[in-house]
This record gives structure tokens, sequence and C-alpha cells, in this order.
């Protein structure tokens, strides 16, 4: 890896620097450790649960200390070094900040991910999918006129309902990880992901329809 370094040991003074991104000893920026995950780069505990606040707290903790405008002074190496551990933090903290993606990213540390099974609508609900799609298809049908101005308001009406609820599930899959406290359930974990994923792209088809005026004021949140 590192000419002229022991794994482990910083570059420039040979101080322990297993796992960290600056050294303890002398502030400078090392290379990013192949097995850092993202928790890990902003030293978290390598759970599911986590305090959004703290998560920003050491975000722009470890970001004061890599910004390449601190290293103007310092050698191209060093602000390369920089800029690839700032780029990790950066990722770790968009990754991590919302529980959806967060949630995606575990699921990925675990060896497993969302996948083709995906496009099989959840049975929890589908009920909901059809009425929309068909709603949906009605609308398309339907050209202008006031039975297709009818139509949009309904569309509209399913849009504010699917974008309720799926702030809900977010919140609910939140509150499942503070529960869960550990590993958690990686079936149920992908199940919430699942029925998320897609309400998400149902959501998304909805605002196609109706031109995109839908979408300001929408907090979707990933
Ligand atoms: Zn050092």
């Amino acid at each position: 890896m590192e000419a002229g370094s022991r794994q482990g040991t910083c570059w420039r003074c040979g101080a322990e620097a297993r796992g960290a991104l600056v050294c303890p000893g002398c502030d400078a920026v090392q290379p990013v450790p192949a097995d850092l995950d993202y928790f890990g780069a902003l030293g978290l505990p390598r759970r599911l649960a986590l305090d959004v606040a703290d998560l920003e707290r050491r975000y722009h903790e470890a970001l004061r200390a890599l910004h390449p405008d601190r290293f103007q002074t310092a050698t191209p190496r060093e602000q390369e070094l920089s800029l690839a551990a700032s780029a990790l933090i950066n990722r770790a903290r968009r990754t991590l900040r919302s529980p959806v993606t967060r949630g995606r990213y575990w699921l990925e540390l675990h060896g497993d991910r969302l996948g083709e099974d995906n496009k099989r609508v959840p049975p929890t609900i589908a009920a909901e999918v059809f009425e929309t799609q068909e709603k949906l298809e009605e609308l398309r049908a339907a050209g202008s006129g006031p039975a297709a101005e009818a139509l949009r308001g309904e569309v509209r009406a399913l849009h504010d309902g699917l974008a309720r609820r799926l702030r809900a599930q977010t919140d609910e899959l939140a509150a499942r990880y503070g529960a869960w406290n550990g590993d958690g359930d990686l079936g149920e974990l992908k199940r919430r992901l699942s029925e998320i994923a897609y309400l998400t792209t149902l959501l998304g088809d909805l605002e196609v329809a109706l031109g995109g005026e839908e979408t300001r004021g929408t907090d979707r949140r990933h």
C-alpha cells in the first residue's frame, strides 16, 4: 500500500494511526483505510439507530480537521489525501443521515440488497398500488375537459396521501431501528425498505402525471 510506512502507522511521523483519517500524533491526513465503513469514518458506533444531531456534529468536526483550505501550504500528496478523506465523510454523512439510505447501506454491509425481487409489489401495499395505477390510467385516457379535471383532483389527493404515508413509513423505520438496538432483523428491514422504495416510485409516477406541479414543498427526505 503506502511506500515507506507500515500499515496502521502514520506515513509522516510513524505514530499508531490505525483506522484513523487523521494522525492523532501530528494531524497528518492518512490514506483512507480500506476497511473503514461509513460509521467508522464518522466515529459512530456501527448501529442502525443513530442520533442525527450527533452525526452532524461529528461530520462538521471531521470536516474541519480535513478541509483542504487548511492544507493550502501542504504538499500535493497531503492535499490529495485530504480530498479523498473529505469525499468519504461527505458520502458517509449523506448515506447515514436518512433512515432509508442508512438501511440500504446496512443491507450492503451484511452482503444483502433489495435486488430484483423488489419488482414484485409488496402485498402490504398492493391494494394502494393497484388503485393508484388504475387512477393514472383513467387520467391518461381522459384527455381534457371537466372529467379530466376531476380526475386530476383525485390523483392530486392520492399523491398527497402517498407522500404522507411515505413520511410515516420512514419515521416508523427510524423508530424500529431504535427498538432493534442491535443488528436488527434483516428480513424485516428488507421488507420495509422494499415498501418504501415502491411507494417512492409510485409517488414519482404521480408527480410525472401531474406535470411536476406537486413536487414543490414535498419533503421526501431521500
Ligand atoms: Zn503522524
